[in-house]
């Protein structure tokens, strides 16, 4: 794993340390006609004092890594832009989007407690760990994360996808939902695969799981095989929904994505 988690940095600012600088949902990054690339703390010499909420992230490759939030009137560096998040995970590759998804995720944690959820005081960053106090009552929040299921539902050889009303692009996918207080991983996968498609599944098991920055969800991966009723799109989440074979599948979502994986490997396991 080339990404190592660290809350304090062993050393002072260095040139090469890799720069996450978001202005509200977008990354900077630095671009050429052929390549997508983080900035280096070098490159940000002319933008830094428009940057706040600096957080040390750890290291990629060796290279100490930081997140920052650039205020509204910040003017674009030289070859740089301002980029949508979505098309990073194509643009910056795996890894990289991988530590772009946690710098992100500790920004939006940092905006949104600014303020004690108990008795509405100002918090303040502690010293000792990733978490903020409240300067009056002392309630400590820590980066919060939202757990979801996603789930490559399977009948003999066809797998369940369906069209989703929330999906920006036409493409079919498998089920997601989110986990409910008090409900284990394995219940939500029932609970949502019957309420958006009518179908009832058993024999349950975990594939994978890929933290998922819009803006702070873990979607956790399981396979389930098919164990009764007949599909019912629920209209709500779900446009339509239908089983397909292998070698015969519609529009699915780009590589990059958990739902991909699960895809590919029902293609790899059934095709
Ligand atoms: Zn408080």
């Amino acid at each position: 794993m080339p990404f190592e988690l660290a809350f304090l940095p062993k050393s002072g600012r260095s040139a090469t340390d890799w720069w996450f600088v978001f202005c509200g949902d977008k990354l900077l990054v630095k671009t050429t006609p052929t390549d997508t690339r983080i900035p280096s703390y070098s490159d940000l010499s002319r933008v830094e004092r428009n940057l706040s909420s600096v957080h040390y992230l750890g290291t990629f490759d060796g290279l100490p890594c930081y997140s920052a939030e650039a205020d509204g009137h910040i003017i674009n560096p030289e070859g740089m832009v301002f980029q949508e998040r979505r098309p990073l995970l194509g643009l910056l590759g795996e890894e990289v989007f991988s530590v772009a998804a946690r710098a992100f995720q500790v920004l939006h944690w940092d905006r949104t407690h600014q303020f004690c959820g108990r008795c509405g005081s100002r918090t303040a960053l502690k010293e000792d760990e990733r978490a903020r106090a409240c300067t009056r009552c002392g309630l400590v929040c820590y980066p919060t994360m939202s757990p979801a299921i996603i789930v490559a539902v399977v009948k003999g050889s066809e797998l369940l996808l369906a069209r989703s009303r929330r999906f920006q692009a036409d493409f079919y996918s498998v089920l997601a939902g989110f986990v409910e207080y008090g409900e284990t991983l394995e219940q939500c996968v029932k609970r949502e695969v019957k309420e958006e498609a009518g179908i009832d599944v058993g024999n349950i098991r975990y594939l994978a799981s890929q933290p998922w920055p819009f803006p702070d969800t873990l979607m956790v991966g399981f396979a389930a095989d098919y164990a009764g009723g007949v599909i019912s799109a629920d209209d709500v989440e779900i446009r339509d929904a239908g089983w397909f074979k292998a070698d015969n599948l519609p529009a699915i979502p780009p590589k990059g994505s958990i739902a991909r994986l699960l895809i590919d490997w029902f293609v790899e396991k059934y095709g």
